[in-house]
């Protein structure tokens, strides 16, 4: 304090004394003695920012317009099972191989990237809404653009309709890839009319819905439909800034035997490079080699590029976001403090809605909405559950019924409430076990019931702040 004010320590000393503080020279001072010392002596002081602070750390500033550069879509293929997700995948990368004539042996790594007509496209190399669903709910934005699979001869089914809710929910693009147009029930025209009923009308149609006729099999439609992506991005305009430190997503993660923790990041801003040092949800590490689809060791890695990467201290989860610090030291810092956080996160009970506390939440301004997913044994009590419950929506809450359907509550179900925050309710139907385990481990509330009156009585009562506690 002498140093910083010019004043000497006697003098401070003296001043303390005069407050009643007998102090030494090497006596610590808190801020508020502090600036009242420095008042006495018409100074006038500004408490430091702490440096620790995880944000000046991380350093993660907004990029400026005129750094932006047009970036690769990522894409990821949703749709129900037997629809041909990974046939179509499988169609991309080898229309790609053929094109590019690249070569090499494709890597499964989490992800791929293909070219078509000089321009990138990169594919999340998971087919389902599972996955997207895990990531979103760690947090974590990576697609741009879903294609949904819907079989010409099948048409919509179940998982279509989850795909088309998850999507929907991340605000994400979708483009449907009608498929197996090659077999002798295709009919195209069928799966546009059921799509419509769920709120997606193809273009031709009148729609903005892009649909494009596909065969996985026959490779029939598969440049087309790229084009399709491509064109959606353009009018999305995505950009990155290559010029700056990279910050990603885990794609994929798991512990090699020989090589330790690896893990296949999704750069999503700046480039990466060989030997940097990050953060990586709560461990850390350095880049020590970087390894693209193909199988080739790379040096850098900028914008919408998969790449996997070694030198990590432990394995992180999918769905980590992952950022470049400065050095080691920082990097083990941030490492430290999220571990202490997370711990105490999980110490605490959990922030994640319920019916018992709902109407504490309301009451505070937390919650305007309440997302609910039903389930129930026919398809006609979801709606009906659906209808009733959100008529139950009133000036404060809004009560929305993100995703009905038929069947045992799934781990699926718990992962979409997860990262939409909302409760299950089922109806005449039960929790898988998988889903039990899920849920008590996300605080996910499953609230069961054999009467649609108690279901609606039930919500009713919460947002009142008048619900029976339950024993
Ligand atoms: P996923 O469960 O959605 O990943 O579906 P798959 O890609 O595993 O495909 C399911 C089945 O449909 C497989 O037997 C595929 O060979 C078949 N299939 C996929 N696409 C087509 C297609 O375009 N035409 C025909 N005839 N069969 C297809």
């Amino acid at each position: 304090l002498s140093e910083k004010t010019g004043k000497t320590v006697a003098e401070i000393i003296k001043k303390l004394l005069l407050l009643g503080i007998v102090a030494t020279i090497n006596q610590e001072l808190d801020y508020d003695t502090a600036a009242l010392i420095a008042g006495e002596f018409g100074i006038s002081i500004e408490k430091a920012v702490d440096k620790d602070d995880e944000e000046l750390l991380l350093n993660d500033t907004e990029d400026k317009e005129e750094d932006l550069k047009p970036r690769p879509p990522v894409v990821t293929i949703m749709g129900h099972v037997d629809h041909g997700k990974t046939s179509l995948l499988d169609a991309v990368r080898q229309t790609n191989v053929i094109a590019t004539e690249a070569g090499g042996i494709t890597q499964h790594i989490g992800a791929y990237t293909v070219n078509i007509e000089g321009k990138k496209i990169a594919f999340l190399d998971t087919p389902g809404h599972e996955a997207f669903t895990a990531m979103r709910a760690r947090g974590a934005k990576v697609t741009d653009i879903a294609i949904l699979v819907v079989a010409a001869d099948d048409g919509v089914m179940p998982q279509t309709i989850e795909a088309i809710n998850h999507a929907k929910a991340a605000n994400v693009t979708i483009i449907v890839a009608i498929n197996k147009i090659d077999k002798p029930g295709a009919n195209p025209d069928r799966v546009k009319q059921e799509l419509t009923e769920h709120g997606l009308l193809a273009e031709d149609w009148g729609g903005d819905t892009i649909c494009v006729p596909v065969s996985a099999k026959k490779k029939i439609g598969i440049e087309n439909l790229l084009e399709m992506v491509l064109l959606v991005a353009e009018m999305q305009e995505l950009k990155a800034n290559p010029n700056r430190k990279a910050k990603g997503t885990v794609i994929e993660a798991k512990l090699d035997k020989s090589r330790g923790p690896i893990a296949t990041v999704l750069v999503q801003n700046g480039t990466l490079n060989v030997g940097d040092f990050f953060i990586v949800g709560t461990t850390y590490g350095k880049v020590r080699t970087m390894t693209d689809d193909k199988g080739k060791a790379v040096k850098k890695a900028g914008p919408s590029t998969p790449v996997e990467i070694t030198g990590l201290s432990e394995v992180p989860d999918a769905g980590d976001i992952f950022i470049i610090v400065a050095d080691e030291k920082v990097a083990r810092q941030i490492s430290d403090k999220r571990k202490e956080k997370y711990r105490q996160e999980h110490l605490q009970s959990n922030q994640r809605i319920s019916l018992d506390d709902l109407f504490s939440q309301i009451q505070a301004g937390k919650v305007k909405e309440l997302n609910l997913i039903v389930k129930a044994d026919v398809q006609g009590s979801v709606e009906a559950l659906k209808q009733s419950l959100e008529r139950l929506s009133n000036d404060e809450v809004k009560i929305k019924a993100i995703h009905g359907g038929v069947g045992a509550i799934t781990e699926t179900d718990v992962m979409f409430a997860s990262a939409s925050n909302a409760i299950i309710i089922g109806f005449n139907v039960r929790p898988q076990a998988a889903a039990v385990t899920l849920s008590e481990k996300d605080k996910v509330d499953i609230r069961l019931y054999r009467v649609i009156y108690d279901a609606i009585e039930d919500i009713e009562s919460a947002m009142k702040g008048m619900l029976e506690p339950e024993y």
